[in-house]
């Protein structure tokens, strides 16, 4: 299995290697349930990615076996929006499932910013 495919973790998985510090990431913001880190291909001035310590495919999973964990991916956002001064807006984005793009299935937030974002989203 590839470090992005479904069901993935441990050593298989990318962001389960930056959580671990095999990986080298851009962290910006760590807590005890949570790292983000910059997007390597960012798609905005603010790209910053956020992601739970545990592995879990898809933000739904995650709060099923974890909820604190999504309270603290809120949390890090309000972190990140302070740090990166997002306060005129931003955008929030969990891409779930091959239709909606996601490549790398441990759960994470994309935060945008920086600029302005169009609805609907393409
Ligand atoms: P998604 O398509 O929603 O699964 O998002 C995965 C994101 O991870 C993409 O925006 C990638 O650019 C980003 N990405 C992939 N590998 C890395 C990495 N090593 N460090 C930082 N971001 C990454």
């Amino acid at each position: 299995m590839d470090s992005g495919s479904e069901g993935s973790e441990g050593s298989e998985c990318l962001f389960c290697g930056i959580v671990r510090g095999d990986v080298p990431a851009e962290v910006v913001h760590e807590s005890d349930r949570t790292v983000a880190f910059r997007d390597v291909n960012p798609q905005a001035p603010t790209h910053v990615l956020i992601i739970p310590r545990r592995h879990e495919p898809d933000v739904a999973a995650l709060a099923v076996a974890a909820p604190d964990d999504v309270a603290a991916i809120g949390a890090a956002v309000a972190d990140i929006v302070t740090g990166e001064g997002l306060d005129d807006g931003y955008r929030v984005v969990f891409n779930t499932g091959a239709s909606a793009n996601q490549t790398v299935f441990h759960c994470h937030a994309h935060v945008l910013g920086g600029r302005r974002f169009d609805w609907p989203p393409g």
